[in-house]
């Protein structure tokens, strides 16, 4: 067989590559002195602040708050002088705008001021930066004659230094608001949200009688899935360095079929890329745990310990950031997309998410004694009832084109949200549902809660149950719809937010119940338990979402089932959404409208880039793949024909069928994309409904001409190569 000439270069330099061994070797790093050491921690700056300085900050870190000036300033001039003596030399505010990406402006410390001495660093420039925000989407949230917006350290989590090979820059993270006080990106309302969270968790350990807990933080560990593909051939595919996925491609000979790849042994030259990545996090202070081979071929994990929400967030937005960097030295792309290969399991990320802090622990665990496990069966049911009432916001916070391929394709969980317990937790859940009216249950007993001591739990063995978009894994929930190129922001936001208010209202009913009740708080407990379940415990299955049967029965329990990021989306500025988020102090109705009209906008842009592709691909690379084979074999049955012997047209007939249907196929996409829609709304169902069935309309003519078309003019590299080369 021999390929298409750019295929076969490619293949050639792939087979011939010798093995990169790397720069480094773990056994001869300190990992000691390496963890953390491109990081302005607490520690660096307990040495090198004055004393009442570094509390001051400290104190903001732990219980939130602004810096004031003068204390800035001093924190900044430090900061400046460390990230010289490790020879950074410009610094930059790290932000998160609304296009889930990481945004950054740089600027140099030292200025060409006459005499060439180091500019000063002030206080002001390391609280507060304003970047010219006029080009990041707003959503209507800046009028344009005020289109400024400013970044503001956020000082709960460090400054860190980002080295490369032509540099270091001072990386300070941010929030970004407007003027006006806006939201315009997702940190801003992540740290709202935590407060949100603290407060009311505080108020309901009160009622416990606890009320020295400390700030009790939201906790997340993202588990992030992603493919590597050897750059050569990557770089002959323009939907996947246009779009992160495949539109065109048969389905290889060799698929996932023979499951020898999940927790398989990791191919030399994907090891030593995974080692860098971990030894560069390590620097960064991100503190990667585990890696491993992922199910689909080319398909690898990696997964930290987890952090506090907000310091989680940025780790794993600069683990995205260092996987793709490092990925590039190795000769390979990261791919992130949620569903670059039909036919092969896409990928997600794992957002593992629970709230504690060090005085009280983990508050999702289920505790050895009576009083433990009654916190964690009530911070439990507000999570139940949150994620219930919210089930719609939840499944829009996990909306893309690109998720779409993947949510409900039988290897990620369905668009039904739903809550996984486990069997015995389940069972649990259901006496205290019942408790009161019902006598008995499958055990026998009735739980009480403040006097029985819960049933010891299983450890869940991690993945239990796959089919379960948000389930309950020992000790915290592991939301599994989440995208794998997604910032965990968004999911995070609203899981803090709508716990938070759940919590409160637990509070209040069990404030209310117990002036009836003459102070008895177990009691009320277990009433507001019972009440919340008896409503909201329909959010509970612990069977397989992937069956036929579940779908029947979520409907059934009036369980909402978006399918498309055109039907999620509008959930973020519902009134349910809005009233919770203005409650809490989150975000506003123009905050959220906003939202939810920046990413309509960004799916409609998605597929409308998509199906151009498909039309520039089909039209200037398939088609004439096509042509030249049809040809050729018309050419040579003329031949034969003319020297008296008889072809068999077969082979031309139904290349040249396939052609036509390919033509067809691409007339129709686009006469579809030359709609002009009503609006944002009007494209996204424009584009739900028409636009991408018409794209696989066309798929379906290319990838069947694929396998039929002389391999010497096929110049895309197949799905065989791009999951199996390297
Ligand atoms: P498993 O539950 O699959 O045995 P682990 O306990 O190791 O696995 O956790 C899987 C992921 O969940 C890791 O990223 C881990 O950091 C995260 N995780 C563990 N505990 C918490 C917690 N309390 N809050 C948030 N994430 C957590
Ligand atoms: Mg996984």
């Amino acid at each position: 067989m021999s390929a298409h000439p750019a295929r076969s270069k490619a293949i050639e330099s792939i087979a011939a590559q010798p093995r990169l061994t790397g720069t480094f070797d773990f056994r001869n790093e300190k990992l000691d002195a390496i963890y953390g050491q491109n990081v302005f921690s607490l520690d660096k700056m307990e040495k090198r602040l004055p004393k009442n300085v570094f509390k001051s900050v400290r104190n903001v870190i732990e219980n939130g708050g602004m810096l004031d000036n003068d204390v800035a300033d001093i924190v900044a001039s430090s900061m400046k002088d460390w990230a010289l003596e490790r020879g950074a030399t410009h610094y930059a505010h790290v932000f998160y705008p609304l296009t889930g990406l990481t945004a950054e402006k740089h600027d140099t410390f030292f200025e060409p001021s006459g005499s060439g001495t180091l500019a000063q660093f002030a206080g002001k420039a390391l609280i507060q930066a304003e970047p010219d925000a006029s080009s990041f989407p707003n959503g209507g949230l800046r009028a344009t004659f005020e289109a400024r917006g400013y970044t503001a350290w956020d000082v709960t989590s460090p400054a860190y230094i980002f080295d490369t090979e032509n540099g270091s820059t001072l990386c300070i993270p941010t929030a970004f608001v407007s003027w006006t006080g806006d939201a315009l990106d997702k940190k801003t309302p992540l740290l709202r949200s935590m407060a949100a969270l603290n407060r009311s968790a505080q108020r309901l350990m009160k009622l416990f009688g606890n009320s020295n807990t400390g700030y009790v933080a939201a906790t997340a560990g993202p588990e992030q899935e992603y493919f590597l593909i050897d750059s050569r051939l990557y770089h002959l595919r323009p939907d996947l360095y246009t779009c992160g996925r495949s539109l065109f491609g048969a389905k290889p000979a060799k698929g996932q079929e023979f499951e020898d790849q999940y927790f398989g042994t990791i191919p030399a030259r994907v090891l030593a890329c995974m080692m860098e990545s971990e030894l560069e996090c390590f620097k960064l202070g991100i503190p990667i745990k585990t890696r491993h081979n992922e199910v689909a071929p080319a398909q690898f994990e990696v997964a930290p310990i987890y952090e506090t929400a907000n310091v989680a967030h940025d780790h794993q937005m600069l683990t995205m950031t260092v996987l793709k960097s490092v990925a590039a030295k190795h000769g390979f792309v990261c791919v992130m997309a949620e569903k670059p290969f039909a036919g092969v399991n896409g990928s997600g990320k794992h957002v593992n998410w629970s709230l504690g802090s060090p005085k009280v622990g983990n508050l999702l665990e289920p505790g050895s004694n009576p009083h433990d496990n009654s916190q964690f069966i009530a911070f439990t049911t507000a999570v139940i009832r949150a994620v219930d009432i919210h089930q719609g916001l939840l499944r829009a916070t996990v909306a893309s084109a690109g998720n779409d391929h993947r949510l409900g394709a039988n290897e990620a969980p369905p668009a039904i949200i739903s809550i996984y317990l486990g069997d015995m937790l389940a069972d649990v859940f259901e006496q205290l549902r019942k408790s009161g009216s019902a006598k008995s249950s499958k055990k026998g007993g009735v739980m009480q809660l403040g006097v029985d001591s819960l049933p010891v739990l299983p450890k869940d063995a991690g993945d239990r149950n796959r089919t379960s978009p948000f389930a309950f894994t020992g000790n915290k929930f592991e939301f599994r719809a989440v995208g794998s190129s997604f910032s965990i922001a968004g999911p995070l936001v609203a899981l803090n937010t709508i716990v938070a208010d759940s919590i409160e209202f637990m509070v209040e009913r069990i404030e209310a119940q117990m002036k009836g009740k003459k102070g008895n708080f177990n009691a009320a407990l277990e009433s507001v338990v019972k009440e919340i379940l008896q409503k909201h415990s329909r959010i509970i299955f612990n069977g397989n979402g992937y069956s036929e049967a579940w779908h029947k029965e979520a409907a059934k329990r009036g369980l909402l089932n978006l399918r498309t990021t055109p039907d999620a989306l509008p959930q973020i500025a519902a009134p349910k959404t809005v009233e919770v988020f203005e409650r809490q102090g989150v975000l506003s109705k123009r905050e959220l409208v906003s939202r939810e009209e920046i990413y309509t906008h960004s799916y409609v842009l998605s597929v409308n880039t998509e199906s151009k592709l498909v039309s520039q691909i089909g039209r200037t690379t398939i088609l004439p793949a096509a042509l030249s084979y049809a040809r050729q074999l018309a050419e040579t049955a003329a031949a034969i024909k003319s020297a008296g012997g008889k072809s068999s047209s077969k082979m031309l007939s139904q290349v040249v069928s396939l052609t036509n249907d390919l033509e067809s196929a691409l007339d129709a996409l686009d006469k579809l994309r030359a709609y002009e829609a009503a609006d944002t709304h009007a494209a996204a169902r424009h584009a739900v409904t028409k636009v991408l069935p018409a794209m696989l309309v066309v798929r379906e003519a290319a990838d069947a001409l694929e396998g039929l078309v002389d391999d010497a003019l096929w110049p895309l590299p197949s799905y065989q190569e791009l999951l199996f080369l390297r």
